[in-house]
């Protein structure tokens, strides 16, 4: 019988994607600038992400894991202009209640680093090791303990797509950041982390689309505006290629959706959805994250003014750039 925390923590890590990204948010909000993220069997057997980050220092680490318990908030304050990516202190925990699970970490001002095991919530060790500064985390045989969750998962083939979708957006939306995706034993992408969004793009969807791309700047008091859209020569039948990210995150916006759709009408036909990829950095305090479990999806408070800046930057670099 799965326990309350077993079932809280399916709906916060529903599939292996989710448990690639909150450890890789993670690691970013640790001040990482290397990444790796490696799967076998789609993530169903094995998840380990590397960084070198900060670390957790020893009387930290049983912490980190127990529920609710982020070092990320100090205050009641602070929730009202999060900058951090993660925030509910609930990814660790949740992950290591359905799985197995091994952290190495080490700090600088450490000598030596901690490995750390704990199982479907119970820990098992802590022990002294050495590695190098930064934070591993394994992740063996996901919902083992939950098999109606383990269930609910698609084939190993269909779960790593959702990771390779997941790592291609994050490598997108932190040009800054070197990741690397090994799926298999095998790489399957890399980025050099040298801040160049259009070596990414490149990379990620080849030569055709990223010579047709129109580069937007844009800067106002609260929202900037950067990245590349696609001219309309450039378009698809869903919206799988319209991506965006605010504030460094993947993230929705019913707002900014409609402003990208509506801008490029004249231009696409019926049923027809641009490329687009681009930044957006909105005064936090005008941000209310924390509206979804999963973190998807962000209400605006100047709905309007995001709305208005989206459509004329977008309209006016197309109409520019149009033959
Ligand atoms: P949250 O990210 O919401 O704070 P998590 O459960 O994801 O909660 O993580 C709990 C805590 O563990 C974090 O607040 C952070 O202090 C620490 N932590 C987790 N992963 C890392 C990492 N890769 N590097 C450094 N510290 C980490
Ligand atoms: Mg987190």
């Amino acid at each position: 019988e799965p326990t309350i925390n077993q079932i809280a923590a399916g709906e916060v890590v529903e599939r292996p994607s989710a448990v690639v990204k909150e450890l890789i948010e993670n690691a970013m909000d640790a001040g990482a600038t290397a990444i790796t993220a490696e799967l076998k069997d789609g993530g169903l057997s094995f998840i380990r992400i590397t960084d070198n980050g900060a670390g957790i220092p020893k009387e930290d680490i049983p912490l980190a894991f127990l529920r609710h318990a982020t070092s990320k908030i100090r205050s009641a304050e602070d929730l009202l202009s999060i900058t951090s990516l993660g925030f509910r202190g609930e990814a660790l925990s949740s992950i290591s209640a359905v799985a197995q699970v091994e952290l190495i970490t080490k700090t600088p001002s450490s000598l030596n680093g901690y490995r750390y095991l704990i199982e479907g919530g119970e820990e098992k060790s802590l022990e002294e090791i050495g590695c190098p500064g930064g934070t591993t985390i394994i992740v063996r045989n996901l919902f083992y303990n939950t098999p109606a969750r383990r269930k609910f998962l698609k084939s190993a083939t269909t779960e790593a797509g959702y990771v390779s979708d997941l790592m291609e957006r994050l490598m997108i939306s932190h040009p800054n950041i070197s990741f690397k995706f090994i799926l298999n034993n095998q790489v399957k992408l890399q980025s050099s982390g040298n801040n160049s969004s259009r070596d990414i793009l490149y990379h990620i969807y080849g030569r055709d689309i990223s010579k047709e791309l129109i580069s937007l700047e844009y800067q106002s008091e609260n929202i900037s505006i950067s990245g590349y859209i696609g001219k309309p020569v450039i378009n698809r039948g869903n919206r799988n290629f319209e991506n965006y990210f605010i504030n460094g995150r993947y993230i929705k916006s019913n707002v900014i959706t409609k402003a990208i759709e509506e801008a490029y009408k004249p231009f696409l036909m019926q049923h027809k959805y641009p490329f687009t990829s681009i930044y957006f950095e909105i005064n936090p305090s005008l941000i209310d994250v924390n509206v979804h479990p999963q973190k998807l999806e962000i209400r605006l408070k100047n709905s309007e003014e995001v709305y208005q800046t989206t459509f004329h930057v977008i309209r006016d670099a197309l109409s520019n750039k149009e033959m």
